[in-house]
């Protein structure tokens, strides 16, 4: 293997150790950062989620607690529960996992939660300050790259990028925390005619397709820098990514594994948005 692995769980662990530090602080002051988690449904992946940030909460002394809706749960229920959260003061960050089913709109669930208290960074005010290069919460996976590719050293500046999905939560966002870096950027999708046609000129390569193998060593520039996002069950139930890791392993200078990648730093960044919530929070509030 050429590439060395960029270590999502090591760095996550890191990460932890400082956010322990500021929930100390915040301790200090009569302050403890408090995440609510809404679930709707009972889809297994999503309850997979959900506890590995439940668990992640108590490893850095976050309060956290769960709210759940059966599968026939009302819109105005599911957006009656939020109002009540943007209300509490205890509640610092509000999470609504996705995906919701299909019946429900998400659009005006994700809208209901307060800006800020939008730890995962859907509200459309922190998507615009996101694209106006203003503070708020950015969503937390694309985040959680940058914060890896930062942690490493590795530079973005200058640099060519491909970004290949386009979603909300991960492709656009991505590319635009690559364009804030100062990298050039492509987005692909699933009309893009001729994937290897980018990927093999592209410095940065993030995979963010949901497309097991989608991304192959022969597609990629020696020495690229290979971050993958996706996160797909095969039918053995082996969890892989994008990427052909054997192949791209080969070619790559970096590599992110799946698991162990990305996936780590996601739930980094969601309790790191929560401290940093309830850092505002206290900020403006004066005798706490
Ligand atoms: P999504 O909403 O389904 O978006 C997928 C994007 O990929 C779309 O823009 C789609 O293009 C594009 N695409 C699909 N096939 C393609 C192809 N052959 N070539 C180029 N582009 C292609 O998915 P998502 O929510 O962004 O998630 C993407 C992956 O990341 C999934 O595997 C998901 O499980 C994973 N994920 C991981 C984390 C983590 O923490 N590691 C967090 C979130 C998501 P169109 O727009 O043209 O359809």
């Amino acid at each position: 293997m050429a590439a060395s692995l960029i270590d999502g769980v090591a760095i996550a662990r890191e990460l932890y150790a400082g956010l322990r530090e500021r929930v100390g602080a915040l301790a200090g002051r009569g302050v403890q950062p408090g995440l609510a988690a809404i679930l709707v449904g009972d889809n297994p992946a999503s309850e997979v989620y959900v506890r590995t940030k439940t668990r992640a909460c108590a490893e850095v002394g976050v309060h956290s607690e769960q709210h759940r809706f059966g599968a026939d749960g009302s819109e105005d229920e599911i957006i009656g529960l939020i109002e009540r959260l943007n209300a509490d003061l205890g509640i610092h960050g509000i999470l609504v996992q996705l995906p919701l089913p299909p019946r429900l709109n998400s659009e005006r669930i994700l809208q209901a939660v307060a800006v800020r208290k939008d730890i995962d960074g859907f509200n459309w005010c922190n998507l615009g300050a996101l694209v106006a290069g203003h503070p708020g919460f950015s969503p937390c996976t694309p985040l959680g790259v940058m914060t890896m590719l930062d942690h490493e050293r590795i530079a973005v500046e200058g640099r060519t990028a491909v970004v290949i999905g386009r979603s909300v939560i991960v492709g656009k966002p991505m590319a635009l925390m690559l364009i804030a870096g100062g990298a050039t950027v492509t987005v692909c999708n699933s009309k893009t005619r001729d994937l290897r046609e980018y990927t093999s000129r592209a410095d940065i390569v993030v995979a963010a397709a949901g497309k097991p193998g989608l991304v192959k060593g022969s597609m990629l520039k020696p020495g690229a820098v290979v971050i993958d996002v996706g996160i797909n069950r095969l039918p053995d139930g082996k969890l892989v990514g994008d990427v052909d890791f054997s192949s791209a392993s080969q070619v790559a200078s970096r590599i992110t594994p799946v698991p162990g990648g990305v996936g780590r730093m996601t739930v980094a960044m969601l309790i790191a948005n929560t401290v940093m919530a309830a850092e505002r929070h206290a900020a403006q509030s004066p005798g706490t």
